[in-house]
């Protein structure tokens, strides 16, 4: 039984079909942590989908209508990069409430770990780069809005730039935003974030984890926020089809594994998403994701008590 709850839902599955986005990826990161005994059926949570409300806090009335009727234009799914269907409307909706439910979890215990979204390429009124609607944003404006939290962190650590969240949050004191991305990689327009580290090509694990880890340290500090959102992207790994830098499994164990020995050191509650992942081979990306549940696990054996007490 793990210290914390794991948050899927069997319609996260994008339904893509072949596709660089490996849309089943949700399902068998699921089988794998049960294959491997790190997790049991009980350690899971299924999230209901999030409400127009939540959304509306984050999205346009015009965008949250079109991903509900299915009336985006022909160029609007073009940089959605992914095809509409009611399925994927579903699916996002879904994320979005996994990643409340991953980031009340948090509150409570410590960590949460959402086995879906981190679609940080979603804006206020549009999608992209195969997201559509942006759960990390929609779960910390819901956490506000229930007097839960008042600040939040998101570190995002997918190899693409965290355009939409930078986007989404750029006037807003109450959420710091960390992205730490190759810079000559998708989306070629970087809005700013709080704190962008821009990798150059074929960096590898240790260049990585020394421009990363001493900034994170210093936002908590500086920040003390009341939660750390962690977008865990998968495509840093040196075989992603999409991604230019040379992180190991190893490397990028070690880099969730740091990040949240940082935020429970501090005793900051940690809700941890999944990102992109486009390994040439599907159980590389899997086992990287699974992984990311492993170092929560690690971290939260290794502090003792759950945070929540100590630090607020
Ligand atoms: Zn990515």
């Amino acid at each position: 039984m793990l210290p914390f709850k794991l948050v899927y839902h069997p319609e996260y599955d994008l339904n893509l079909g072949p596709h660089v986005f490996p849309s089943q990826k949700f399902r068998l990161i699921r089988e794998q942590l049960l294959r491997d005994g790190i997790a049991e059926a009980d350690d899971f949570l299924m999230p209901s989908e999030a409400s127009d409300t939540d959304l509306l806090r984050v999205h346009t009335a015009e965008w949250v209508g079109k991903l509900r009727k299915g009336t985006l234009t022909a160029s609007e799914i073009m940089k959605l990069e992914v095809p509409y269907s009611p399925e994927l409307a579903k699916a996002v909706w879904l994320a979005a409430g996994g990643s409340i439910l991953a980031g009340q979890c948090a509150l409570r215990d410590g960590f949460g770990c959402n086995l879906g979204g981190g679609f940080h390429h979603a804006f206020a009124s549009h999608g992209e780069g195969f997201c559509a609607i942006h759960d990390v944003a929609v779960a910390i404006r819901r956490l506000q809005a229930d007097g839960a939290i008042r600040k939040a962190i998101v570190v995002d650590t997918d190899v693409h730039h965290g355009n939409g969240t930078a986007h989404i949050f750029r006037d807003d004191d109450s959420v710091f935003t960390i992205s730490i991305h190759q810079l000559n990689n998708y989306p070629a327009h970087k809005p700013s974030s709080n704190v962008d580290l821009d990798m150059a090509d074929r960096v590898e694990d240790g260049e990585y984890l020394e421009t990363l880890l001493p900034v994170v340290a210093q936002s908590l500090e500086k920040v003390r926020p009341e939660i750390v959102f962690y977008v865990g992207g998968a495509d840093p790994y040196c075989e992603d089809q999409l991604g230019g830098l040379m992180l190991t499994k190893k490397g990028l164990k070690e880099r969730d594994k740091r990040v949240f020995e940082e935020a429970r050191t501090r005793g900051i509650p940690v809700a941890t998403t999944l990102a992109g992942g486009y390994a040439r081979r599907v159980e590389d990306t899997v086992r990287i994701h699974v992984n990311t549940v492993v170092a929560a696990r690690e971290v939260t054996e290794e502090s003792g008590q759950p945070p929540a007490a100590s630090g607020r």
